[in-house]
């Protein structure tokens, strides 16, 4: 809107001005606002207007006694109910309103404006005095509601009796004191009682009344305060107006807000016309005028309502924050129960003292079987020291934390399981709870887990491993062989590595003779042979065929001349019979590769020394140890080999 103005104003053109001014009123209105505004207004005239005509007629009903003044109480808990903006929109319909109905009657206008004067006082005191509230709920809050009596039960309606003592001096006809303290008293009275009423109604708290399990209660409720009310106050010959109290203290115990003030307004709407018509425990005393009957009457009611609603107010409180506790534990109970995992409380020593049903379900527990249980001794006895370290580190560090372990379950099976350990807020005294624990079943995930694992390491080995012979195989061998060689590159000198070679003699003439089923047997012998003759710190594999291979770390070149002897003769000795052989037995004929120890060498060319080494065994006749040695010539960058045959054993034939 500010926008369309400005642009009204930036535009020289009296026609386009005219257009622009059009086009923004009719934004306006088609966003509704002005048209909310003029609603606002006009509800506020028309509510002043019926409200004070209604007051009017109540006091002439009442022979010009007025008990209880509604309007202003009214229109306030309507205004509470508005947003700011449209608050004195509302008020300044509400004083056109009450002023035409003031002067609907034989008043003079300085008479009509000054009733609707006191009664704005009244009204904007009394709101400016109140926080914001929506609802007769919100306003009973023990905050709220003292700042609503003090403000508008005590100081708006003083202040407007005094505006209205002094401009109205000569027309009331009693005592301007006696017209003062009737004013005061039947307007706060009005306020009391008709503002959480209007609220009650407008925000639509009514339908509380409507709720299957207030109704019948409600309902014989405001029957009791129908029938003590007409009961006292129909008859003259004996009467006491506290028996009242007791129906009203139940009402305030027992009933919601709108009820209670529905109870109230019953007992007013029968006490004040049985009064005036003649009857009722108040003519039992002498009372100068009716007027003074009345007040009595109102000082009753006051007194009454400054006991049933202070009641009403806790009772709210107590109520609200009984149903928030239900509901918490209503809560609890269903997350504990449908949980997927088992809920505990361990006390600090990590005994059971809480436990959800659903350990029945996951651990096969009822829940009171646990209970005191320590949970380290549900634990499988290899878990206990890593549960118990998370136990104590919770508790020392307030930390929270999880572990992963084995549960008992009742049947003596273990589960394994994943808990959450928490520390809890200190409780009532007695409670011994001190850390909040779960238990979820993590069983299947952790068996799939450990099978994948063994599975993993399966096909690893199944890499790396000969599947004949049981041994390493040859990839192992090149990686063991390369990681040794690697390590000690930066290694000066370089650290002695040998490499025997060992080939089976007359092997394919075995297969030949045997059968291959027997060959695959002889191999697996000779293997386990080789293997069992090494230390556990030298590397064994099948190289490929009937072609072995050992890796000798930190070993000297004697000390692996020494060792394929060993295995040359360990073979040898197991006299496994080979016809196909001149020998007559099965034999090996290794040969010795040995890292130069002053000079680094590759993983092939060691292996291509091996070999060479095997081949000159084999030429001088096979079951023997041939050795071959990497030199370098001085300032020659050529590698030459010189082969150097080893002591021949006996039987050995020349190829
Ligand atoms: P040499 O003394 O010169 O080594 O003679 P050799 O007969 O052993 O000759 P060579 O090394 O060439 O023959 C290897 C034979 O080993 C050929 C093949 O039939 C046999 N062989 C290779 N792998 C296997 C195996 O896994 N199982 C069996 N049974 N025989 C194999
Ligand atoms: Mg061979
Ligand atoms: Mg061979």
């Amino acid at each position: 809107m500010a926008e369309a103005a400005k642009k009204v104003r930036a535009t020289k053109s009296f026609t386009a001005r005219m257009i622009l001014a059009l086009v923004a009123v009719r934004g306006a209105l088609s966003r509704g606002e002005s048209w909310r505004l003029a609603r606002t207004g006009l509800i506020g005239m028309i509510a002043g207007f019926v409200l004070l005509v209604v007051s009017g007629q109540l006091k002439t009903m009442t022979h010009e006694i007025v008990a209880i003044w509604i309007t202003d109480g009214c229109l306030l808990g309507h205004m509470m109910l508005l947003r700011r903006r449209y608050k004195p929109v509302f008020l300044t319909g509400a004083s056109i309103g009450l002023l035409l109905a003031n002067m609907m009657g034989d008043e003079t206008f300085y008479v009509a404006f000054s009733f609707t004067l006191a009664g704005m006082v009244e009204t904007c005191a009394a709101a400016l005095m109140l926080p914001g509230v929506k609802s007769a709920r919100e306003l009973i809050q023990p905050k709220v509601f003292i700042r609503f009596v003090v403000g508008a039960c005590m100081i708006a309606p003083t202040l407007s009796g005094i505006v209205a003592v002094i401009l109205l001096q000569g027309i009331f006809t009693s005592h301007p004191f006696s017209s003062f303290s009737n004013w005061v008293i039947s307007d706060a009275l009005g306020f009391l009682i008709f503002t959480p009423v209007t609220l009650v109604i407008l925000s639509g708290e009514w339908r509380s009344l409507r709720e299957p399990g207030n109704r019948i209660e409600s309902i014989l409720l405001l029957a009791l305060i129908g029938t003590v009310s007409v009961t006292v106050f129909s008859q003259t010959s004996y009467g006491d107006l506290y028996w009242m109290l007791p129906p009203l203290a139940l009402l305030a115990f027992r009933a919601e807000l709108s009820t209670v003030l529905l109870g109230t307004l019953l007992f007013i709407s029968i006490a004040v016309p049985l009064t005036i018509h003649g009857t009722g425990p108040l003519w039992l005393s002498p009372f100068a005028s009716m007027q003074e009957r009345v007040l009595a009457l109102q000082l009753f009611t006051v007194a009454a309502l400054s006991i049933v609603l202070p009641i009403t107010v806790l009772q709210t409180q107590r109520n609200a924050l009984m149903n928030a506790l239900s509901e918490g534990q209503r809560r609890f109970k269903n997350l504990a129960e449908r949980s997927e995992e088992v809920v505990m409380e361990l006390s600090a020593d990590g005994r059971c003292q809480y436990i959800s049903p659903r350990a029945k379900v996951v651990l096969g527990y009822e829940p009171a079987a646990l209970s005191g249980t320590s949970i380290l001794d549900l634990a499988h006895q290899s878990d206990r020291p890593e549960l118990h370290r998370a136990l104590v580190h919770t508790q020392t560090t307030a930390e929270e934390g999880s572990v992963q372990y084995r549960f008992r379950r009742a049947d003596g099976t273990y589960l394994w399981v994943r808990s959450f350990i928490a520390a809890m807020p200190a409780g009532l005294p007695g409670d011994r709870s001190a850390l909040a624990f779960t238990v979820r079943d993590v069983d299947i995930y952790v068996v799939a887990e450990q099978r994948r694992l063994a599975e993993e390491q399966r096909l690893r080995d199944m890499v790396f491993i000969d599947s004949l012979t049981g041994l390493p195989n040859r990839r192992y061998l090149d990686t063991r062989v390369n990681e040794l060689l690697s390590s000690h590159a930066d290694e000066a000198p370089g650290r002695p590595v040998a490499v025997l070679f060992a080939d089976v003699d007359y092997f394919k003439n075995f297969n030949d003779e045997y059968g291959h089923q027997a060959g695959d047997e002889c191999l697996r012998s000779v293997g386990q042979c080789i293997a069992t003759t090494v230390s556990d710190r030298d590397s064994v594999a099948r190289y490929g065929g009937e072609e072995f291979v050992v890796l000798l770390e930190d070993c000297e070149h004697e000390e692996a001349l020494r060792t394929a002897e060993l295995i040359r003769v360990a073979v040898e000795s197991r006299a496994l019979k080979h016809r196909g052989s001149p020998l007559g037995v099965v034999t090996l004929s290794i040969g010795v590769a040995q890292r130069d120890i002053c000079r680094p060498v590759d993983a092939a060319r060691l292996f291509e020394l091996a070999d060479s080494a095997v081949y000159m065994a084999k030429r001088l006749g096979r079951n023997r140890v041939g050795e071959v040695q990497d030199t370098v010539s001085p300032g020659a960058a050529n590698v030459s080999t010189e082969w150097e045959p080893t002591a021949m054993p006996q039987g050995a034939t020349s190829p």
